[in-house]
């Protein structure tokens, strides 16, 4: 992976993070402010069905009232009758005054104070009604019946009246839950406010009441809340609008618990993302993931007879297919040794032999295919195990599989020993790979029994250019004809080496100079080339 991708993988990697950490703390919160709003919106409505219940109830004792003094049979004004009109106002807790006016709206009497004289209060004329009934009753809303006196809610027929607090409408609404709610009751024949809590702007009031009853006309903001109630019974209707919330309010009334809990949800997602990427972009998980994939291919490097330059077989070399590239072992073998991968790997590369060279095998029995193990495939029976039953399923000859350990794959000598000597006794020659690079080459051979060695390329590579170290491969040579071991000479590139080799009784070689590692259907071609067919 170069660094133009490393760059663009670690800003997918932080966005992918932000997104994950960010996206439920976003859908928490517009999820809490949903519900927040719908509290806010059940409260309203509560409060409004509260109002419009308190609004019908007071209008209805009033019109009870005034239906009882209707009744009182005492000619209007006369003592009897003042006696009656203040029975009235005392048994009803909500009227205040009650009295009467003559047919030109001129004050007569009232319960309060008794006979109103001509010319103490003269002037005190009812104006027309703010509302007027079907059936005669008018109401006056706001009414100032003494000047500078408080105002009262008015209602009246036939020449007698009730007097009521218009705050009688709104109070008691405190108790339910937010007083700084607006509640205004509207008389909605004629559009106007009887009465508001208090600090609640009528005009306000009325404008909400206009705007829901023409929904249409609204105009699309994000003004407060509001809830609209119509009586079905009376010309009625309640508005209980949310009071606008300070910024500080505002802040305090966001669904903490919902954003906190969303942002720890996200950094917990993210965290988990983070960490599933990472190990999937790490040397490790991408191994793992061609394991999985078996993204593996084989190379096959043609082992010629060094005397009649015939091929006898191959070495299987294990490629990684990343992707369009090819990985050489020497960059992934280690670590496969390292995590744990390499018996899949060994595995994979079994697999592949047999399918594609496995009818060749089988049909050729003089070849065979070297096989590269590690540590771990030579400290248990596991890979004969596998490898066993593979190659009697395709007729291949135990023969036609061979063995190749280096020294690194020795870590538990005991093991290996034993091992070793299982793949032998199953018919699988085996060879001591990269022979004379390690501390203990000669040990080893005596330690073992194997069937033959590999010279490694580098003292293939200094013949004819050092004479001393040149003489090396010489000696492993003379060493291997004395324990009767198999000699491969590996990394022949020129034609000299290969003559020098195969003088020193060199037996088995394999290098460029024959052919580098092959596609199966190349070795196929090479080894029918060399055979003269
Ligand atoms: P090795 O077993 O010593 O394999 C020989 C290496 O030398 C191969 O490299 C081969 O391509 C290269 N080579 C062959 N002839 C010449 C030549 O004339 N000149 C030069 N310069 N190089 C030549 P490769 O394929 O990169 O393999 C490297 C190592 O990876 C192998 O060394 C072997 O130790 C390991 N390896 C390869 N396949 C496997 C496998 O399936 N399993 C295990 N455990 N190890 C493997
Ligand atoms: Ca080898
Ligand atoms: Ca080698």
């Amino acid at each position: 992976m170069n660094n133009i991708q490393r760059g663009a993988l670690a800003a997918l990697l932080i966005v992918i993070v932000l997104i994950a950490a960010l996206a439920p703390a976003g859908i928490g919160f517009l999820f809490a402010q949903r519900s927040q709003r719908h509290e806010e919106s059940e409260r309203l409505k509560t409060v409004a069905n509260a109002a419009l219940n308190r609004a019908e109830d007071v209008t209805r004792r009033l019109s009870g009232a005034l239906w009882e003094i209707g009744k009182v049979a005492a000619a209007p004004c006369s003592p009897p009758y003042l006696d009656a009109l203040r029975r009235i106002a005392l048994t009803h807790e909500q009227v205040r005054d009650a009295g009467a006016y003559d047919r030109d709206g001129r004050w007569q009497c009232s319960s309060l104070l008794g006979a109103v004289s001509a010319g103490t209060l003269d002037g005190l004329t009812l104006p027309a009604p703010d509302w007027r009934s079907r059936d005669g009753v008018m109401a006056w809303y706001g009414l100032a019946r003494l000047p500078g006196g408080k105002t009262s809610l008015v209602m009246g027929r036939d020449g007698f009246y009730v007097a009521a607090d218009p705050s009688l409408y709104v109070d008691s609404l405190e108790s339910l839950g937010d007083p700084a709610s607006g509640v205004g009751v509207i008389n909605t024949e004629v559009s106007r406010v009887i009465a508001t809590t208090p600090a609640t702007d009528a005009a306000a009031i009325l404008a909400v009441y206009r705007t829901a009853r023409r929904p249409a006309a609204a105009p699309a903001c994000d003004c407060q809340p509001y809830v609209v109630r119509r009586s079905a019974s009376m010309p009625l209707a309640v508005v209980v609008s949310a009071p606008q919330q300070s910024l500080r309010q505002r802040a305090r009334a966001l669904p903490w618990g919902w954003l906190l809990g969303g942002l720890a949800a996200g950094l917990l997602v993210a965290g988990w993302a983070a960490f599933f990427i990472v190990r999937r972009l790490s040397p490790r998980g991408q191994l793992s993931d061609a394991v999985r994939r078996h993204q593996f291919i084989v190379a096959y490097q043609p082992i010629v007879d060094l005397g009649t330059r015939r091929c006898v077989g191959a070495e299987a070399l294990v490629r990684w297919k990343y992707h369009d590239r090819i990985v050489r072992p020497d960059h992934f073998i280690p670590l496969a040794e390292h995590r744990g991968l390499i018996q899949a790997i060994t595995d994979q590369v079994l697999d592949t032999i047999l399918l594609e060279l496995g009818e060749f095998l089988k049909r050729y029995p003089e070849y065979y295919v070297s096989v590269n193990l590690s540590a771990p495939d030579l400290t248990t029976r596991r890979f004969l195990d596998v490898l066993g039953p593979a190659i009697a399923r395709q007729g291949v000859r135990p023969q036609q599989i061979r063995i190749e350990a280096t020294e690194r794959s020795f870590l538990d000598a005991d093991a290996a020993k034993e091992v070793i000597s299982a793949f032998r006794d199953a018919g699988h020659a085996v060879y001591l790979d990269d022979f004379g690079t390690g501390y203990s080459s000669l040990s080893h051979l005596q330690t073992f029994r194997i069937d033959g060695l590999k010279i490694d390329k580098s003292f293939v590579d200094t013949i004819g250019q050092d004479a001393a170290s040149s003489s090396v491969a010489s000696h492993i040579i003379d060493m291997a004809a004395t324990l009767d071991v198999q000699v491969i000479a590996e990394g022949i590139e020129r034609e000299e080496q290969a003559v020098y080799l195969h003088a020193r009784g060199a037996r088995f070689g394999q290098g460029w100079l024959f052919s580098p590692p092959l596609s199966a259907a190349e070795f196929i071609r090479y080894a029918g080339k060399t055979r003269g067919a």
